[in-house]
């Protein structure tokens, strides 16, 4: 069993050898540490540890967790899983960045239910498989007209999840198309690459990794 210290440097490092491997600086990547099914105290052992970006894939779940962390007024809590409409209030209650806006109905669902300006990202589909959410390339135009027509949604960038594979150069052809398409919107954040494939997706140019496995080891099972 390694500590907690030890994989956040193991992440470290592995960041630290694609950043190189592409001639880009650390400055450009936000780790988000991916607490989901983590109870809050590892959300404050790694803000002790310097960990600022927190993903989180269930709003009732971390509606509940959100408590237990409200005091950490420096950390940004960014919501990753699907959101679905009629949540879309606590959600913007809860989180400060959502990475999940994937229709214009839920666009403007989240822009009635936000007070404030909220910084969103686009989640998009990129492959075929029938389990996963998001925008194709096809609804995109349209996902992005919507939240750029909105009061609070500030449209700040793309994410995507590709399909799993053992093999994360399986994940490059999908992240090199995320970033295609972020450049033809004139986005600039790329949320991309997880425990697996961090590495490629910061060779093709993520701007943000989401790492839950390597950070914490394995998620707890469901109660
Ligand atoms: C769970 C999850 C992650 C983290 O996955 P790991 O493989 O544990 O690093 C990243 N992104 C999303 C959208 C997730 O659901």
């Amino acid at each position: 069993m390694s500590t907690f210290a030890e994989r956040l440097e193991a992440v470290e490092e592995r960041i630290a050898r694609a950043l190189r491997r592409s001639g880009r600086k650390r400055s450009e990547i936000t780790l988000v540490a991916v607490t989901k099914k983590f109870p809050a105290d590892v959300i404050l052992e790694a803000h002790a540890a310097g960990l600022r970006h927190f993903g989180e894939n269930y709003v009732q779940e971390f509606a509940q967790k959100h408590l237990a962390v409200s005091h950490l007024t420096d950390a940004t809590f960014h919501l990753i899983g699907h959101l679905q409409s009629n949540k879309a209030k606590q959600a913007a209650e809860n989180f400060n960045v959502i990475e999940t806006v994937d229709s214009a109905r839920l666009a403007s669902r989240l822009d009635s239910a936000a007070g404030n300006p909220i910084p969103v990202l686009i989640e998009v589909k990129l492959s075929h498989e029938e389990s996963k959410t998001g925008a194709n390339a096809a609804e995109l135009p349209a996902v992005v007209d919507a939240i750029r027509a909105t009061r609070h949604l500030q449209l700040q960038g793309l994410m995507t999840v590709p399909p799993w594979s053992e093999d994360p150069e399986h994940s490059r052809s999908y992240f090199r198309q995320l970033c295609e398409l972020a450049r033809k919107y004139n986005l600039s954040t790329l949320s991309m690459g997880m425990s697996g494939d961090l590495e490629a997706a910061i060779e093709e140019g993520a701007t943000a990794v989401r790492v839950g496995t390597a950070l914490f080891g394995p998620r707890p099972r469901p109660k």
